[in-house]
């Protein structure tokens, strides 16, 4: 893999595909910790005379009939970056073609330039060379700096390092000199906290990690798929389907795999009640893990030597569902002695949200990376597309 630091740049347009994808609303940005970590990489390729800086990235996982929905829109994360920066930010809802050419080509050198949402076009899901063709025709070189998305292969992370020379970023190699030093030689007790909603994504990480880890815990709609998965009363608790299969045939080897034994939930009245498993009702919505999982987790948690930890354990946006995940926070600053990695946009954002007196910030021993679905495949020793399309 080549570094951005063995790049020549002084006069060349680089592209640059970043993860952006930070939590929106209203059109304020709720937490830019993303966007904070690619400042110096912006800042080091205006310090090399870059002649433009145009950045790539994604927001949301809109639809193609989404396309002029605001909320899918980077628009907002254009001012907020301008905040960020104290300069103009060029936004442009074209992303290719003669007409961006033509745009970008008027605009002052050291211009940094913000392009739309790339999932707005379905030939980047699909990894399509044309697409990733078209995108090239404004630039000379690449960098992936976008770790978190690493997972996915996408024309703006794999197609494209075919047509430009391709660079990987600061904040990419940071993020793997971090990763690499635990898991090269981790330190045992290993204990994965996984939580969260998108399921799809993660739970084959979970057998990945069998034998690797000593511990598994589980909490959201991770731990909700695996128990209705295995005919588990769950009411109307969310859990998807799609992962059913292998939720029901999970391996988990040597590894000790912990489910809650208690929840909180919201009953057919809309009152919170504390429920153990086996007597959630029907009409019962499973919305953050009980008082004993919560024990429980924590006691595991300070023995660990090392600590991944993403996904919530409940919906804690609504600070009701917010205790579960405050007390896995908890236990992961107090326990001192472990190798921590914790990453993942709503985790992230859980820390805020919850224990916004502590400043999020890298340690000797606790890395917080920018990626949810990525780290988790990184740590558990899969290929990442980005990354191999970077090392051809
Ligand atoms: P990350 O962004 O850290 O990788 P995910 O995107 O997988 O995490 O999941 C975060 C989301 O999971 C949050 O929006 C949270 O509200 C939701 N969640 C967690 N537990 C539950 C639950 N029991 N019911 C509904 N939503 C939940
Ligand atoms: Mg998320």
């Amino acid at each position: 893999m080549k570094s951005i630091r063995s790049a020549n740049i002084s006069g060349q347009s680089v592209l640059m595909r970043v993860d952006f994808n930070v939590p929106v609303k209203n059109g304020k940005v709720l937490d830019d910790f993303r966007i904070q970590r690619v400042l110096p990489t912006i800042q080091f390729l205006r310090e090399k005379k870059a002649k433009k800086i145009i950045l790539i990235s994604h927001l949301g996982q809109p639809d193609i009939k989404d396309k002029n929905k605001s909320e899918f829109s980077l628009a907002p994360i254009a001012d907020h970056l301008e905040k960020l920066i104290g300069e103009k930010i060029y936004f442009t809802a074209t992303l290719i073609g003669k007409e961006l050419k033509k745009e970008i080509e008027k605009l002052p050198d050291g211009s940094i330039i913000l392009l739309e949402n790339i999932r707005f076009y379905r030939k980047e899901h699909e990894n399509d060379k044309n697409f990733a063709k078209e995108l090239v025709k404004i630039a000379d070189i690449f960098i992936n700096e976008a770790f978190s998305v690493c997972h996915r292969k996408t024309a703006s992370l794999y197609a494209i390092t075919e047509f430009l020379p391709s660079y990987a970023g600061i904040l990419l190699e940071k993020e793997l000199i971090n990763l690499n030093k635990v898991i090269q030689k981790p330190k045992h007790p290993l204990v994965v906290i996984l939580g969260g909603a998108k399921i799809k994504d993660k739970i084959f990480i979970i057998e990945k990690f069998k034998d690797k880890t000593d511990y598994i815990l589980l909490g959201g709609v991770m731990a909700n798929t695996l128990l209705k998965a295995n005919d588990f009363s769950i009411g109307k608790s969310l859990y998807d389907k799609e992962a059913f299969t292998q939720a029901k045939n999970l391996r988990t080897g040597k590894t000790k795999l912990f489910l809650p034994g208690d929840f909180i939930v919201l009953d057919k009245n809309n009152q919170k009640q504390i429920r153990e498993l086996g007597k959630i009702t029907k009409d019962d919505k499973i919305l953050d893990i009980g008082p004993i999982a919560c024990d429980t987790f924590s006691k595991i948690i300070s023995k660990a030597k090392t600590v991944f930890f993403n996904g919530p354990m409940g919906k804690f946006e609504d600070t009701r569902f917010g205790d579960g995940t405050k007390v896995i926070i908890d236990a992961i600053l107090n326990n001192q002695k472990a190798q921590t990695i914790i990453g993942g946009g709503d985790t992230l954002l859980a820390f805020k949200i919850l224990k916004p007196e502590y400043r999020i910030q890298n340690t000797e021993y606790r890395f917080f990376s920018t990626g949810g679905g990525a780290m988790l495949k990184y740590l558990a020793g899969e290929q990442l597309p980005g990354l191999q399309a970077l090392s051809k």
